[in-house]
């Protein structure tokens, strides 16, 4: 059964027509951390459908898993990069000292921020998360914020009301540590469409960004990544309320780009959900989609050598990432 279940898919379904060229990761590098579901937001194209109820303890990385993790991590010789994804990674109580452990040991890491944490206060507990800034800054931790217009009312669209002041005040405080200014503190910002359409190109967006972020705030960054929106869970439901989801399938089989393959994520790193089993990416994770024979299997039950050459599970979500430029966790793939 198809994850989207579309009559317009009948012979353009994406394992069908593509296997052969998308059948296999190659050596896995990086390891991708979902450490848990919780956020203080609650995005209309989220894929993992995160928002502040999402506390079930299941959602959400123990301390005894996140060990295990470190473990495994320093343990394999072939992964140099832990990109740590959410919900908000930093809501996580194990965040802080997994990236100052992982660290001193040398890793390279990303932190897949929502720059409005920085600014957010827990009602209940009163928990705040000042500390981000310096936290990531002292861990040289790569900082990958979303922030999906560099107008206030499209991002309002998307992320809810006040996010866009919050956002512009975290990246901020980012910026104020060394951010975006020293080299080895590297802050990129991610782009994803309002609307039911393909990013625009990656190069011109950046300028646009620059040149908008800069003049307003005085706010500075490395990269732009442009990210297409994926058929699947919440941005899915909306299409379909909206009466646009097969339009919006047509247009990614239509613009099918076989350039896109070698860069895919799935094909150069494994990503693991906060009880540390396989999936191929962080959108597979969504749907619940695991590493095809490693459907019972943690990620200490293998080595990263053992996941290298493993076959991808694909489906036809998977022409969001094979769509014109292409989408990967670093943005346009051509
Ligand atoms: S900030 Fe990110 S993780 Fe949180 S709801 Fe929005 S898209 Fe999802
Ligand atoms: S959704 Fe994208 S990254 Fe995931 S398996 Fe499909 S092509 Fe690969």
């Amino acid at each position: 059964m198809s994850t989207l279940d579309l009559p317009i898919l009948n012979g353009t379904r994406f394992r069908a027509r593509f296997e052969t060229e998308l059948y296999a990761a190659s050596k896995i590098t990086t390891l991708q951390i979902n450490i848990g579901y919780v956020c203080n937001l609650a995005c209309h194209h989220c894929h993992v459908e995160s928002s502040p109820a999402r506390t079930a303890p299941q959602d959400n990385m123990d301390q005894a898993t996140a060990r295990r993790v470190v473990d495994w991590v320093l343990a394999q010789p072939s992964i140099k990069t832990v990109d740590i994804t959410g919900g908000s990674p930093e809501m996580n109580p194990n965040f802080r000292w997994m990236v100052a452990k992982l660290h001193r040991h040398g890793l390279h890491l990303i932190d897949r921020c929502n720059p409005t944490i920085i600014e957010y206060v827990d009602r209940q507990s009163g928990e705040d998360y000042r500390w981000v800034p310096a936290i990531l800054a002292d861990n040289h931790v790569e900082v990958v914020a979303s922030l999906p217009c560099y107008s206030q009312a499209n991002v309002e669209k998307q992320r809810g009301r006040g996010s866009y002041n919050a956002s512009i005040e975290g990246l901020l405080k980012l910026n104020a540590v060394g951010y975006g200014k020293d080299s080895a503190l590297r802050l990129n910002l991610v782009y994803n469409p309002i609307g039911p359409h393909l990013p625009p190109p990656q190069d011109a967006l950046q300028a646009d960004y620059k040149r908008e972020l800069e003049s307003r705030f005085g706010l500075i960054f490395n990269e732009l990544w442009t990210i297409t929106n994926m058929p699947i869970t919440r941005w899915r439901h909306q299409l379909q309320r909206d009466g646009q989801l097969e339009a919006y399938m047509t247009m990614l089989i239509d613009a099918y780009n076989p350039d896109t393959i070698d860069g895919l994520m799935c094909r150069h790193q494994i990503s693991i959900d906060p009880q540390g089993r396989l999936y191929d990416c962080d959108f597979n994770q969504a749907l619940g989609l695991h590493t095809p024979g490693m459907e019972s299997s943690y990620i200490w039950d293998l080595s990263a050598d053992d996941l290298a050459d493993r076959a991808i599970a694909t489906d036809d979500h998977c022409y969001g990432c094979t769509a014109g430029c292409g989408s990967s966790c670093g943005g346009a793939i051509v």
